[in-house]
């Protein structure tokens, strides 16, 4: 579902060039769990933007659910991410100013989508907030608008799922539930997972570890854990 061959990012400050992604090739099959890990810095979230075609590569080739990133304009590719990718952010990124429901339900409406109010809910009732819906963002825990955040990431049922981070502004209890709900969904829906992540512990939940230092992979293995 995601072939990255010999993929290269390059940003130019002034005279010099930081290579931020070095020769990085790997691919991900469809219904994998896949973990990136590495120091700060190493590139992780850069790679994951790239994936999703949400930055230009500087070199190389990303194909993302049978397409080539390159050969798609940005309306092409916004329409590839709006149909079948979903993100799950560190800080959640709901919108402040819309409720729980709305989070989850105005992205399916803007997509044309019938039923996105009941869809929502259905979906806000699996995340356990059925009965906060009315509920704006900061009246919620960081737990809760994660578990929003969630719903919404899977409104569209994406085929795959790109998390940066998902439990990094949360509780290790709280980071536990959503993992495990996150992991849940995942599961009934048959989503591609990939997540970046400093938790090793969630790290080894993945079959897949993709391990960076540098912008380069050090490690790339796959885990008896399923
Ligand atoms: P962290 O775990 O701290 O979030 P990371 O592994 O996700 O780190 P990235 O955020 O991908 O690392 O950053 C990789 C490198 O690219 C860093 O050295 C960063 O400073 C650099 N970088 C990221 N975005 C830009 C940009 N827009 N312009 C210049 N350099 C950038």
């Amino acid at each position: 579902i995601l072939n990255v061959r010999n993929l290269k990012k390059t940003y130019s400050s002034g005279s010099k060039n930081l290579t931020v992604i070095d020769d990085i090739t790997f691919s991900i099959e469809e219904g994998d769990t896949f973990a990136i890990v590495g120091p700060s810095g190493s590139g992780k979230t850069t790679l994951l933007g790239l994936c999703a075609g949400l930055d230009e590569i500087s070199e190389g080739v990303i194909e993302l659910c049978g397409e080539d990133l390159s050969a798609l304009n940005e309306d092409q590719r916004a329409l590839l991410r709006n149909e079948k990718v979903g993100f799950i952010f560190q800080d959640f990124q709901l919108l402040p100013t819309l409720t729980a429901l709305e989070n989850v339900s105005v992205p399916l409406e803007l997509q044309g989508a019938a039923n996105a109010s009941k869809d929502a809910m259905e979906l806000l009732n699996k995340v356990g907030l059925g009965d906060r819906h009315d509920h704006y963002p900061s009246q919620l825990s960081g737990g809760e608008q994660q578990r929003v955040a969630l719903a919404r990431a899977f409104s569209n049922k994406p085929s795959i799922l790109f998390a940066d981070e998902p439990t990094g502004n949360l509780d290790e209890e709280t980071g536990e539930k959503v993992i495990k709900l996150l992991f849940d969904l995942n599961k009934e829906m048959g989503t591609t997972l990939v997540i970046v992540t400093h938790d090793l512990e969630l790290a080894n939940l993945n079959k897949h570890v993709l391990r960076l230092k540098g912008g380069k992979i050090v490690i790339n293995e796959t885990t008896s854990i399923s």
